[in-house]
């Protein structure tokens, strides 16, 4: 049994701004020599998201109305400032577990792993990705 560790960072550029770092972690379970287990993902963040789904420009829209509607950026909530980022966050979660299979990340054909910033403003970001199996 493996327990391989490995962290990267990346700026956003403030609300919704999108990140694609599938290839961030399928680099981590590379070196991790994994074949089969899994890898969690996550990021020590109270503002943001991981998502894994399709990572299309116009879905990406879609996915920025549904937190919009869902949660409203004035909302009267009781939190300073930025209620509404961390409420998102939330709803998604900063973190996922995705199993590896052949020393590869088993996802699907049209999913990916990528950040959905909520912060209100520009942020740099740690993912941490801890691959775990044999
Ligand atoms: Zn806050």
């Amino acid at each position: 049994m493996t327990a391989y560790e490995e962290a990267f960072t990346f700026e956003t550029r403030g609300e919704f701004d999108c990140s694609d770092i599938t290839q961030n972690v399928s680099r981590v379970v590379r070196a991790s020599g994994v074949k089969k287990g899994m890898a969690l993902v996550f990021a020590g963040h109270a503002t943001g998201v991981i998502a894994i789904t399709e990572y299309e420009s116009m879905l990406l829209r879609d996915i920025k109305t549904l937190l919009q509607k869902l949660v409203p950026t004035r909302g009267g909530y009781n939190h300073p400032a930025n209620a509404h980022a961390h409420l998102r966050s939330l709803l998604l979660q900063p973190g996922k577990v995705v199993p590896v299979v052949g020393g590869r990340l088993s996802l699907g054909t049209w999913q990916s792993i990528f950040w959905i910033e909520t912060e209100t403003r520009p942020r740099r970001r740690t993912v941490r990705v801890l691959i775990v199996g044999e």
